[in-house]
C-alpha cells in the first residue's frame, strides 16, 4: 500500500508508469536468472526437464558465438554487461513457476493453455502447468526442495491409505513416480561430468 500510494495519488498515467517499472524489475531479475543460469551451464550443471534441450542449445550458440570475435557484433564481447544483452531476449520470455522456469516462447507450445483450450493466451497459466509434461518447462537446483518434499509428502499420503481407496493409491503412485523422475533428473544434470552415467542410447 505504501509503495504504491505516490503512483495513485499522481494523475494522469501512474498506473502505467508502476507497471513499467515493475516491468523493468521483472526484466532485471529474469536477466540475472538466465545469466546464473547460463554459467551453471558453463560449468557443467545443466538444466533439466522436458525444455533443457532446448536451453542447453540456446546457451550453446551464445557460447558460440562468444567464441568466435568476428561472428559477435561490435559492441557485444564477453563481458557481464555484453552477455546480458545477448540474453535479453530469453530473459523477456521466462517466467516463474513455483516449482520450474517456464520459457514461453511459442503459446501454441504451452501445455497449460492447451488444457485450458486457450492456445492463443498471451501469458502462461502457471496455476495450471504441469511442467513435467511441457515442452516449454525446465528443472534447475533451486527446484529440487520442492519436488522433494514433494516425494516425501506423497509417500507419506500413499502410507496411510486404507486398502480400498484404490483408485487415489493408482493417482498418488503417478504423482510420487513423476516427482521422484523430476528430483533425478535434476541429480542427473546437476552431478559434476565426470560422475555422469553415459546416456543409455550412446
Ligand atoms: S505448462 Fe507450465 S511451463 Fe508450460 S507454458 Fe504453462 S506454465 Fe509454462
Amino acid at each position: 500500500m505504501v509503495t504504491t500510494e505516490g503512483y495513485t495519488a499522481r494523475p494522469g498515467g501512474a498506473q502505467a508508469k508502476l507497471l513499467a517499472e515493475v516491468h523493468e524489475h521483472e526484466q532485471e531479475r529474469n536477466l540475472s536468472l538466465v545469466l546464473a543460469e547460463f554459467r551453471n551451464y558453463q560449468q557443467g550443471v545443466m538444466p533439466a526437464g522436458p525444455g533443457a534441450r532446448d536451453l542447453v542449445g540456446f546457451y550453446e550458440q551464445i557460447d558460440g558465438a562468444l567464441a568466435r570475435p568476428s561472428d559477435t557484433p561490435p559492441h557485444v564481447r564477453t563481458g557481464d554487461q555484453d552477455l546480458r544483452n545477448l540474453l535479453s531476449k530469453r530473459a523477456g520470455t521466462l517466467h516463474l513457476g513455483s516449482a520450474n522456469y517456464c520459457w514461453f516462447a511459442e503459446p501454441a507450445k504451452a501445455l497449460c493453455l492447451k488444457l485450458a483450450g486457450t492456445p492463443n493466451a498471451s501469458k502462461p497459466l502457471t496455476g495450471m502447468c504441469d511442467s513435467a509434461r511441457c515442452p516449454q518447462a525446465t528443472h534447475h537446483p533451486c527446484h529440487r526442495p520442492i519436488w522433494a518434499v514433494t516425494v516425501t509428502l506423497t509417500r507419506t499420503f500413499l502410507g496411510s491409505l486404507s486398502r480400498p481407496q484404490k483408485s487415489e493409491r493408482i493417482r498418488l503412485q503417478a504423482e510420487l513416480d513423476r516427482a521422484q523422475r523430476v528430483v533425478d533428473e535434476i541429480d542427473s544434470a546437476t552431478a559434476p561430468a565426470t560422475t555422469k552415467e553415459p546416456d543409455a542410447d550412446q
